[in-house]
This record gives structure tokens, sequence and C-alpha cells, in this order.
């Protein structure tokens, strides 16, 4: 499932069509607003932003939100970014496809593409994201103990708020709190301050590391460890895989106390 990383490595790749006009659009009008295509025809793409797990495309007139769900992925001018998404299938069907924007400068092929097999994603026209909370790359340990310290429910649950960190999805939630040495089932408000400034410090250094390597797949608890939960590459104790709050933690007992 897209997570923070890879709306980010999108937002990187969508820089190309920044100053182009969109000449051309279609969407699928099950998962956009109403007159979405008369909105956005014409006007001129002056900035690509991301906002958690959100990817913001500026224009001149308007915001489009694209919203990535559990397998929305974007190929810009035919190339797909990410090949490699948890749950989604690597294949590129024209009938998957969400939306479709044309730009001047590549009349012929969509200048980008929203493919979603199982159409969880959506597309917003200037999207209210104040509930948000505060974004990945923004983090403070002020901000994680703020977010963290007054609730008791699992510390993995938590940290997947979007409303309490922006960004953060299931496999990168696990990788932080492996790297930090945090058991997932452990109350979020149950952290001493010194694990407070350890998970900070992990969601700080291991993001742009697993963005350099291609995203929320390229961690230590890769799709095929979570598969498989061999034994641990940190102590050699074997990795358990439990349901918190109905996601999927990966994690090991032996060091994550
Ligand atoms: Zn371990």
């Amino acid at each position: 499932m897209p997570e923070g990383l890879e709306a980010e490595i999108w937002r990187t790749a969508l820089t190309s069509i920044v100053g182009r006009r969109i000449t051309c659009a279609w969407v699928d009008d099950r998962v956009a607003p109403p007159g979405f295509v008369r909105e956005v025809t014409g006007s001129s793409v002056a900035a690509i932003r991301r906002v958690g797990k959100v990817v913001l495309i500026d224009t001149d007139e308007t915001i489009i939100g694209l919203h990535f769900g559990m397998t929305g992925r974007l190929v810009i001018d035919g190339e797909a970014r990410i090949d490699r998404l948890e749950y989604a299938s690597g294949q590129d069907r024209p009938e998957w496809d969400r939306l479709r924007l044309f730009t001047n400068g590549t009349q012929a092929a969509a200048a980008v593409r929203l493919n979603d097999p199982r159409r969880l994603g959506r597309i917003s026209i200037d999207p209210d994201l104040t509930h948000l909370g505060v974004d990945i790359f923004d983090l403070s340990v002020t901000s994680l103990e703020d977010a963290l310290k007054r609730r008791r429910i699992a510390v993995k649950t938590a940290l997947l708020d979007q409303t309490v960190l922006a960004g953060l999805g299931n496999l990168c939630v696990d990788e932080v709190l492996w790297w930090a040495g945090i058991d997932p089932h452990r109350p979020a408000n149950s952290l001493e301050s010194d694990e407070m400034k350890r998970l900070e410090e992990m969601v700080r250094r291991r993001l742009p590391i697993m963005l350099r390597r291609g995203g929320s797949t390229s961690g230590v608890l890769s799709p095929e460890v979570r598969a498989a939960c061999p034994p641990c590459e940190r102590d050699g104790h074997p990795l358990r895989r439990d349901s918190i709050a109905s996601r999927t933690a990966v994690w090991c007992p032996g060091h994550q106390l």
C-alpha cells in the first residue's frame, strides 16, 4: 500500500510537469468530484506538493489531490516510478486507470495516469488536509511526545493514525518500531522519554534510507520477510506476525520490548 514514501517518490517525479498546461483530462467519475474535468482543463501546473500520503498538484486555478488508497500508483510520462507495491499486482491495465491528465508537450499519451486496480484511492479538488498530523519528514521529539503521551492505544495503532503523524503506513511503522526496539503492542503513553527519542531518531534516519532504496517495501521487514517470518536479523529470534487493531504487525519479541 502506498505510504508517505511512495507519495514522496511520485511528488519528485511529478515535478517534470510543472509549467505545463493541462490540455485534456479524463477521470473515473466514481472516484472524483463532479465537474472535475471542467475544473482542471486549461489550467497550468504551478507546483507539486505532498502532505502525508497525499500528493497535491497546484495549478493556477485549483489544487488537485491524489489519494492512493490501497493499490493506487502513478504513471508519469509513460513511466511507473515504483513497480513494486505491497498488495499491488505490478500489472498496468488501462481499465484500472482512474485519472488521465494530458499536457502540452505530450499530447499523444497521458502525462499523468493514476492506475488503481482496487479503486480505493480517490481524486479531490482543493482537499481540506487540516486534520492531518505532523508530516513524517517534519517530526521532532516534542511533536512525537505530544502525539503519543495521552493515548492508551497500541503505539503501532497510534503511529498509523494520520491525524497524529501523516505519512506512515503499515510497513514503515513496523520498520521504525523494529529499529527502535519497541514492542508494537505497548500502549503509546507507556513510552519513556529515551524510547520516544529513539523512535523519533529512527523515523528521521531510516525513512530517507528507504526513500533512496525505493520506498516502504525496501526495509529490513520487506514483504518477503513479512510473509516468511524468518529469524530476526539482529538477534536470531523468530519474528512474529500478529494482528493489532486489524492490521498485520511483524515484530521481534527478542529485542522489541
Ligand atoms: Zn530481534
